[in-house]
């Protein structure tokens, strides 16, 4: 079949789904007007759920350079984007990623610049994020017990994490939200302590269904559905749904009382392709319009030989390969999606 040529409208025009200047359409008609830029594959953990126990991480000269991110960064905002979440990897361990931030905090058009990180920098980095104009935080946290947390990330130390969060509220940061990947048998016996920790810190979470991204085996004995949790915590708490929405594919629940919001994410049970609003780019410089697929267009040669006219071109092309969605399935044996999260960029 051949595939219907994306929607871009010149300044000014109309496209024919009614959406005015440069705008990034695919072929299904959703708008993308949010990209998650990871700057780097690297991390000072290995979250099992994540990477590999040995990660063999990409050569330096396959790494787009800051400069290059920068650049890529303004093409997607000239084309109408005006959310990036940074990620990685851990976007905080990559050297320089404060020159990049500031960049980023200051380029018109971009109204929610947000960053995604496992918060072992934080203490370092939250106020010059928040001075740079970073709008809010995604911390991950699987769990509040120490050898748990070790267990889990592989080498990571739980208190710079609660460091983190601390710096965070006292940088001025608010809705800070904690990301939770629910591991049957890990942590699914803690769901109810870290609702409890999020309300009294005044932090929002999301409890997220396990993606079956890189190393699956076993993953199908683990995974634990968004409705089992809320079961459990409904058991403990009086959630009340609510409409609000972050702009992401997590559903929220409130508690009476209370600011936080308990979100789900639900890729398995839930499936929130219909209103895909985003594209990835990896650390190689990889636009992956799915993160559940494994199409790709592949931008670093377009990058490193070509001008930002092409760069543009390649972009909106892309748009032309977004599939309509992911197919992730848990009863999946071998992966269909071989690439591992800090790769793409959760
Ligand atoms: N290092 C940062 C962090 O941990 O927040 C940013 C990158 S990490 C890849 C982004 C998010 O992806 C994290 O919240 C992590 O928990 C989530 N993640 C990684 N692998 C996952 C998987 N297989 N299923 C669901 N979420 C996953
Ligand atoms: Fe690192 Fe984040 Fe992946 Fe954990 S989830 S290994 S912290 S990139």
């Amino acid at each position: 079949m051949i595939p219907t040529p994306p929607v871009v409208a010149a300044p000014g025009t109309e496209t024919p789904t009614g959406q005015s200047g440069n705008t990034l359409i695919d072929k299904y008609g959703r708008r993308v007007s949010y990209l998650r830029l990871s700057i780097t594959d690297r991390c000072d953990f290995r979250c099992t759920y994540c990477m590999a126990e040995e990660m063999t991480f990409l050569p330096r000269d396959e790494v787009m350079s800051l400069e290059e991110c920068l650049r890529i960064a303004k093409v997607f905002v000239g084309l109408g984007v005006n959310k990036l979440r940074i990620t990685g990897g851990e976007p905080l361990v990559r050297k320089d990623a404060m020159w990049l931030i500031e960049q980023l905090g200051a380029l018109p058009g971009l109204d929610n610049l947000v960053l995604t990180t496992n918060g072992s920098q934080l203490e370092r980095f939250a106020a010059p994020l928040r001075a740079a104009g970073v709008k809010r935080l995604n911390i991950s946290l699987d769990t509040l017990r120490p050898e748990r947390f070790r267990a889990i990330t592989r080498i990571g130390d739980i208190n710079k994490v609660f460091n983190g969060i601390a710096a965070a509220r006292q940088a001025g940061f608010r809705r800070t939200k904690l990301n939770t990947v629910m591991m049957r048998g890990t942590n699914d016996d803690e769901f109810v302590e870290l609702v409890r920790f999020s309300l009294a810190n005044e932090l929002d979470i999301s409890f997220i269904e396990e993606m079956p991204l890189g190393d699956i085996q076993g993953r199908n004995q683990t995974y634990i559905s968004s409705e089992e949790a809320r079961t459990i915590l409904g058991q403990h708490f009086e959630l009340t749904p609510c409409d609000e929405s972050s702009g992401g594919p997590a559903r929220y629940w409130r508690i009476a009382g209370h600011e936080s919001r308990i979100g789900f994410i639900s890729p398995h049970s839930h499936n929130f392709c219909d209103s895909c609003n985003r594209v990835r780019v990896t650390a190689q410089g990889e636009l992956h319009p799915c993160l559940g697929q494994n199409d790709v267009m592949h931008l670093l040669p377009i990058l490193r030989g070509q001008n930002d006219t092409d760069l543009r071109q390649a972009i909106i092309d892309s748009m032309g390969i977004k599939p309509f969605g992911h197919d992730f399935s848990q009863q999946l044996e071998t992966p269909q999606v071989v690439r591992f999260m800090s790769m793409t960029g959760g």
